[in-house]
């Protein structure tokens, strides 16, 4: 239902690029777990929001026109109270608009900062010739420098999911190294599957980027998410 709401408001936007925001909306409807993520179109409402959240929050800017959120200056994490937030909110702004003069800013959505996990990937693209593949990888270094990924061909079985997450050179991280925690790997899987189902029963997805996701011991969560539709 959301999904296609969701998907509706951007084609009568004429929009293919989806906001971080509704992205994570469509993600939590095919079961997936995202940070609590919420719009706040001025400094007030962002207030109020975290007071909701309770701190430490993330503060990102908001806007289909602009891809790295980071390297415009437009994600501050691990803010710990009113003066900081606030602060970080101006500071967002500043170099947003700066950067991006023409970009148009819908706000800064207000995150809850996840603790720490191992950074993973997972994305999906459509192949001309195969269709939608997903991709899944370590994130960072790994996928950016080594390409360390592994891809399937949609709609995956519970064995792809398993042979994806086996097959990528930096598997040991997973498993646990030199005393951090080890990823949740059947979680893991869980994901690449609900990912695999919510794809072949969706048309019109172009593109899907989960990066990074954050996995636990117990669990893995979405951190940052984008989805591209196709053109119409
Ligand atoms: P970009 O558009 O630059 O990819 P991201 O949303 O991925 O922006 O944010 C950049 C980095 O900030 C992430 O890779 C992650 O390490 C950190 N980060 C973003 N959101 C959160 C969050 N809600 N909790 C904790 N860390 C976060
Ligand atoms: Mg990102």
């Amino acid at each position: 239902m959301t999904v296609t709401k969701i998907i509706d408001q951007a084609r009568s936007e004429k929009r293919t690029v989806l906001t971080e925001i509704e992205a994570k909306q469509i993600l939590l409807e095919a079961g997936i777990g995202c940070t609590k993520t919420k719009l706040a179109s001025t400094k007030e409402q962002a207030v109020s929001l975290c007071e909701e959240f309770g701190y430490p929050v993330v503060l990102k800017i908001s806007s289909v026109d602009i891809t790295h959120k980071s390297d415009a200056g437009g994600v501050k994490v691990n803010l710990k109270d009113k003066t900081e937030m606030e602060a970080a909110f101006d500071e967002i702004m500043t170099s947003c608009r700066a950067k991006f003069p023409d970009a148009n800013i819908e706000g800064i959505s207000v995150q809850k900062m996840a603790k720490p996990g191992i950074e993973v990937i997972i994305g999906m693209t459509k192949d001309p010739s195969f269709g939608p593949v997903l991709m899944f990888g370590l994130g960072g270094v790994f996928v950016e420098v080594l390409k360390d990924v592994a891809f399937r061909i949609v709609p995956l079985e519970k064995v792809d999911a398993s042979e994806m997450i086996e097959e990528i050179k930096g598997k040991k991280l997973l498993e646990g190294y030199r005393g951090q925690d080890p990823a949740d790997i059947p979680c893991l899987e869980e994901m690449l599957l609900k990912l695999s189902a919510f794809i072949d029963g969706t048309p019109g997805i172009q593109e899907i980027d989960m990066n990074p996701v954050f996995a636990y011991k117990e669990g893995a969560v979405v951190v940052d998410a984008r989805i591209i539709l196709e053109k119409a």
